[in-house]
Parts: C-alpha cells; structure tokens; sequence
C-alpha cells in the first residue's frame, strides 16, 4: 500500500494507542500535521570544540575517545552511576551516566562519539583543568564527525513522548514523504515569485537541516505557508459573507451638499479614504474594508459620506457605536448634517424607552416619508426587533471592538450589505492584514490641519507638588483634567460593553452611593491619590468612574465631565477612546510605566482637542530601562502609527493587541514560525498571493491540496 501524507498517524511502525493519543494531544492527528510538528529550537552539534577550549558550564559539542570501559556503580537502592573516561588530543574527561545502565553497551572503548552537553571544567593549579559531563548525549562518530547531522531539533513534548520518540517518528515521517513523491501543493508561480523551497524540502530540513542556510530556506518557506494559508482562511470567511450576495450597487456618488456643510474642507487622506469607499460601493459586491486611523484624524465625515451615499441610492444605514456615549456623540455631529440634507436619523440605545424603542422600530421598517434612513446606536441595534426595510449600509466603529460575530450580526438584517469597519488603534500594516485581512485597508495617516501638539513631560514622584500646583493653575483658568491610574484586575463584565474600568472607588459626590453598594475593595493608592486630590483641591469638583458602575451611573459621570460640571476627573483605564471634551488640557498618567505605548498616544489624544494649550504627565518611579525607553518615546513622538511600530515591536502581537484594545483574540495570532514584526514582508507576499488565488478559484476547487492543507492546519488546535 502506498503511504501518504494524509494517513492518520497510527500508521506509523512505533505508533500504538497511548503514543497516538499523546501526539493528538499536540494536534497531530495525520502523519502532515506530525510534520508540521516542528521543533521548537536546535542544538548546534555541528560546533565541535576542543575540551581546552571549553568554558565552564558552556553547552558543547566535543568528539571524544572513549578511554576507559564504562564501570557500574549502586549508590543507593535504584540508583546506579555510569561512569567511563574520554578523551581527544587536549584533555581527559570524565563521563557520567545515572540510572542508564543500559548505555555500558554502547560505549566501546576505543570508538569515537559525538558528545553533547554542559561542560564542567574545574581550574587546576598545575594548569591541567579537570574536565566532567554529565549525562551528556552521544552519537558514535564511524568515519568523521561530518558524517553527523549538525543542528538537531529539540520539540516541544507532551507526556509520553521523548525527545528520541519524536525524533524517531518524524524520521519516519519524512521517509514517507520522499517514497511517495509529493506534489507541492503551492502553485510554482507563488513560489518562484516570492523565492521559496519546495515543500518536501522544508518539511525536511526543518526537522533534519544539513546547514544553517537549508534551515532558513525551510524557515522562510514555512513562515511563508503559515501567512498564506491563515491568509486564505480569513479570505474564504470573508468569501462566506459575501457568496452569492449582491450589493446595491450605487450609482450616485456625488456628496457635495454633504461637504458644503461642514465648516472644512477634507484631507487629501480623507478624500481618498471617501473614493475608495464610493468606488466599493459602486460595485455589486459588497464592500468589506476597514478604516483605520489615529484618534482625531477625522474617520467620521469618512463614515457619513458613506452613509449619505447609501441614503441617496435608496438605501438604509447603520451606524454601531461600542458605548452610548459614543452612539450619543456621533448622532450629535451628524444628525443636524443629515437633517439640513432632508435624511432622517435616529439615536437608538439600550436606555430608550420600550416605546421609544417601538417607535424606531416601526420607522425602521417603514416606507417613504415615515422611514428612518440612518440609525447610529449601540449594540442595542442588533437586538432582535430591528429589522430594516432596506439595510444597504453597516458600519461598526471598533474603538474597542465588536468582533466579527456582532458585525455579522448587524450585518445580517439586510441583504448583501455594504460594510465598513472603522478602527481607531493605529495598527501597523502587517497587523491589520492579519487582524481584518478579510477586509479591504483604508489608512488615515494624516490628522486635519491646525492640531495642537500635547506637550509631554516623563516625571516622578518628586514632582508630585509641582504637578498638584499645575492642576491648579490650569483648572484655575477654566481647564479640566484627566487623572489616570493603571488597571486593576478585573473580569470583564458582560454588559460593561468593552470597556474596562477596573475597581476604584468614587470620590465626590457620587462616592457615598459606591460605598453604600459595597463595591468590591479598593485599590488603595488610588484611593489616597483621589483623597488627596479633593482635600487639595476643596474648590473643585472631583469625581471618578470605574468598571463597577452601571452604565448609566458611568455616563452620568461622563456626561457632566464634558459639560465642565466636573473639573478634574479620576479613571482607573482607559478613558473611552472617542469621548470628546475639548476643554480638556491636562492627562496624568500615575504608573505610567503599566501602560503600553498605544495605550499612553491614546490616552494623551484626549486632551488637546480644543483651542486650550494642553499637556500630558507622564508619572513613573520605574527604574527600569524599558520603562524609560517607553517614556521618552512618548515625550519624542506623536504619530500614533510610528508609536504603534514601535509597542508592536517592543511587546509582540499579543500584549499589543490585548492592550490596544483587545481587537480579536490573541490567540489568534499565535503562529508556529512566524513573527509578524520580523516577516514583515512574507506576510504581505502571502496576503497578496492569497488574493490572486481566491481570485483564480474563488472556492479553492482548483487547488485541493491547498484545501487540504487549509483544514489541516485550522484542525491543529487553536496556533492559528
Ligand atoms: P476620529 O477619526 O477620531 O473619529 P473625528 O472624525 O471625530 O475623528 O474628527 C476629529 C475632529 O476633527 C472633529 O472635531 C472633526 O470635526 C475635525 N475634522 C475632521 N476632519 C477635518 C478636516 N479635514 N479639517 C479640519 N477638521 C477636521
Ligand atoms: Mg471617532
């Protein structure tokens, strides 16, 4: 019988039921995903050194003759020592083995081995070191030590297995990849193209290289596949929504009377960001793209030239804030517009009244005059009694994410509908196409005209005063401030929405109504900073907001911040990303070293929105050298793309994403090989090349094993 890749791995020689269910364990189910089992580093035996020239407690390499015949000895009951001298042209050394009585048959004195382990070199007087290895691992060397494989792999286990068994298996593996003759499942113009190995090439070396330059061409390879083919499942999941749907397509692309009622005139990013919006829409597939851009650089006239264009073809819009705040603020900037404009739009919220509720409801569904053309609201939007007479337009602003199921969800009330996702983390490129790859990318990179830069100052707790003297200075002139204090942890709480406000307790006024409710204790420095605060300040108004707080509470809160009724506020988070008070000119941030980078740019963008001159206080103690590093970054750069790079760079994908707002889970972007910020450029080669493929065969059904491949690699546990 012919063996192929695809056979389940109990057909392997050395798999019985308890060593198949331990590699099922690691998600290895076929003897492929065994292969795509790599190893999770290499030792480099290749590196033979003399014994003179080891160091103490140094990893190496040596070849050694075996000089003495391997002796037992017990030295308790079950515990046995081999022990044997070797030696090469510099020095003797001795050889200890525990409990592996076994091993005194294949050490033959005279013979020459490989051995491998830490070196135990203990300084002489007489100059002639005394050399020992413990347990060290061996190979006998017949005609050369060339002979043998340089870098051997080192896999991650599981109970059951050893590093042998694995080593053993996979070689059997490989065996039957090159008996059975493959076809590389990638097309070879994609290969040539972005100058890669073949397949059985890179499952060999990656296992068994011959060389440091084999092994990265494997790598490369490999990291490539893992790209590309995460690149076409997310394009095939997109494909899923779009299937046999077809979009109205608008024709009427003309919104000057929308423009010539804002008091500016657009970005050039903004123009072209609304022309690819318009040209999507314009087509019969519906649009799928994100837009993302900084805090502030202007994604909502973006978002409403969008929904003018749907209007005015005939259709329904929707636009779906994460917080009642934001739905609140975006139907204030834009429903005066819409109206001047004849288009009639609603707020709906979870807060309305069941019979205002009904009423939207039935505008919604509505014909003619009656019919509500735009509605902005919260997570309210996808509850089950909304449905449209004509939904053409979705648009989910993500400032702490939706996630794609409630996209889908609003997305679902119409047919074929237009989506646009609107992103406010800067993210680097790399990660959007990782992030949203089943979306189209639109990129603001450049703020409106006119934005004043935040001064930033990177302090420590001996500036305490000085800071208090400022608070005063600038709250004395009419200004407010944002005091901001690292999380707490705190579970996330379902309808919180997405923001996280960790446990603080209130200050103020509303701080009795906290304490009457027994809220869960509190964090004590925060609560004598907020102490603090209000004894120093006895004229003005302090209050707090935290994750414990109803809703509605935490908006009241809000609420009289941007109306000035609160001077100086006091959060324990992120304070929600897209709330808007101008009048805000001062942000202090206490621990600032517990935040990461995008959390700091996004924290200070939210002062320095008016025509106040405003800052931003960084307050650490931290010693550390990151820390610092951190700080000055801040105090040195203010475009949040850049800042971004940089906290990718400095944290990784996952603590990035978590903390630039959880975009989608982590875990989803945990891949075997790949580095998003190091392969850069393979993963745009993948994406690209993933595109032209579903392009080719939009269901795959021209390339089968590519088919094959995606679901081998879905079906290994959550890596990807
Ligand atoms: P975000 O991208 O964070 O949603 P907004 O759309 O809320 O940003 O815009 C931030 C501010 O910038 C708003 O007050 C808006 O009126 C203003 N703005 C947007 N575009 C321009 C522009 N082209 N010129 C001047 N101001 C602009
Ligand atoms: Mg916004």
């Amino acid at each position: 019988m012919k063996r192929d890749l695809n056979m389940p791995i109990k057909a392997l020689k050395n798999v019985g039921p308890a060593r198949e269910a331990a590699l099922k364990k690691m998600g290895a189910e076929s003897i492929l995903s065994l292969l795509r089992l790599y190893p999770r580093s290499y030792e480099n035996r290749g590196d033979v050194k003399r014994l003179d020239q080891t160091e103490n407690g140094e990893k190496s390499a040596l070849c050694l003759t075996v000089a003495t015949a391997p002796k037992r000895t017990l030295i308790k009951r079950g515990m046995s020592l081999l022990k044997f001298r070797a030696y090469d042209e510099s020095a003797v050394a001795e050889i200890t083995y525990f409990n592996q009585d076994y091993l005194a048959e294949k050490f033959v004195l005279g013979e020459s081995y490989r051995f491998y382990g830490r070196i135990e070199r203990i300084k002489k007087a007489s100059g002639k070191d005394s050399f020992s290895l413990s347990s060290p691992a061996a190979e006998q060397i017949k005609e050369s030590v060339s002979e043998l494989r340089p870098l051997i792999p080192i896999y991650p286990l599981t109970k059951g297995l050893s590093q042998n068994i694995m080593s053993k298996l996979v070689g059997e593996a490989l065996s039957i990849i090159s008996a059975s003759g493959e076809e590389d499942p990638l097309p070879s113009e994609i290969q040539i193209r972005n100058k890669l190995c073949g397949r059985s090439f890179a499952l060999r070396n990656i296992h068994s290289p011959e060389t440091f330059s084999d092994l990265a061409a494997a790598k490369k390879r490999l990291i490539f596949e893992e790209f590309f083919y995460f690149a076409l499942g997310i394009a095939l999941q997109g494909k899923k929504r779009t299937v046999n749907k077809k979009a109205r397509v608008c024709n009427d692309k003309e919104i000057s009377p929308l423009l010539s009622l804002l008091p500016y005139s657009l970005t050039a990013a903004q123009q072209s960001v609304i022309e690819e919006i318009s040209a999507d829409m314009a087509k019969e597939a519906p649009m799928g793209r994100i837009l993302v851009g900084d805090v502030g650089c202007g994604k909502t006239v973006c978002a409403a030239a969008a929904m003018y264009i749907a209007v005015k073809n005939g259709m329904q819009a929707a636009l779906m804030a994460p917080t009642e705040i934001l739905a609140t603020q975006y139907y204030k900037d834009l429903e005066p517009i819409f109206s001047e404009l004849g288009i009639k739009t609603r707020l709906l919220t979870g807060s309305l009244s069941p019979l205002r509720k009904r009423k939207i409801y039935e505008s919604l569904v509505s014909k003619g005059e009656e019919r509500t053309d735009i509605v902005i609201g919260t997570h309210a939007l996808i509850s089950e009694g909304v449905s449209f007479d004509d939904l053409g337009l979705v648009i989910t602003d993500e400032q702490h994410r939706f996630g794609v199921k409630q996209r889908a969800a609003l997305g679902d009330k119409g047919r074929g509908v237009h989506m646009l996702v609107m992103s406010a983390t800067p993210i680097p490129r790399s990660l959007a196409l990782t992030l949203y790859g089943d979306l189209e990318l639109s990129m603001i990179k450049e703020m409106p005209p006119g934005r004043q830069k935040v001064d930033t100052f990177a302090v420590d707790e001996g500036y305490r005063e000085r800071i208090n003297a400022f608070i005063e200075k600038l709250t004395g002139e009419g200004g407010q401030v944002y005091v901001v204090c690292p999380a707490v942890e705190e579970k996330k709480d379902d309808d919180e929405g997405d923001i996280l406000f960790p446990d603080i307790p209130l200050s103020g006024d509303i701080r009795e109504k906290t304490f009457e409710k027994k809220e869960a204790p509190p964090l004590k420095s925060a609560v004598k900073y907020s102490e603090e605060l209000s004894l120093r300040f006895p004229k003005k108004t302090v209050a707090f907001v935290h994750g414990k707080m109803k809703a509605a509470e935490k908006d009241d809160v809000m609420r009289r911040f941007a109306i000035g009724k609160v001077d100086i506020l006091v959060s324990t988070t992120v304070i929600e990303v897209g709330v808007n008070v101008p009048n805000a000119c001062l942000m202090i941030v206490e621990n600032a070293e517990r935040f990461g980078l995008s959390q700091l740019h996004q924290l200070r963008g939210r002062v320095g929105r008016g025509t106040r001159k405003s800052y931003c206080i960084l307050v650490s103690d931290s010693r550390g050298e990151r820390a610092a590093e951190r700080l000055s970054i801040m105090k040195n750069t203010y475009d949040g793309f850049v800042i971004a790079e940089k906290d990718l760079a400095m944290r990784g994908p996952g603590d990035f994403v978590e903390n630039a707002g959880g975009i989608r889970q982590s875990g989803e972007l945990s891949f075997r090989l790949a580095d998003m910020c190091n392969d850069g450029e393979l993963l745009e080669g993948a994406f690209s090349a993933a595109r032209e493929l579903i392009k080719a065969s939009p269901d795959l059904s021209m390339y089968p094993a590519i088919k094959n491949e995606i679901e081998t690699v879905f079906d290994m546990g959550n890596k990807y």
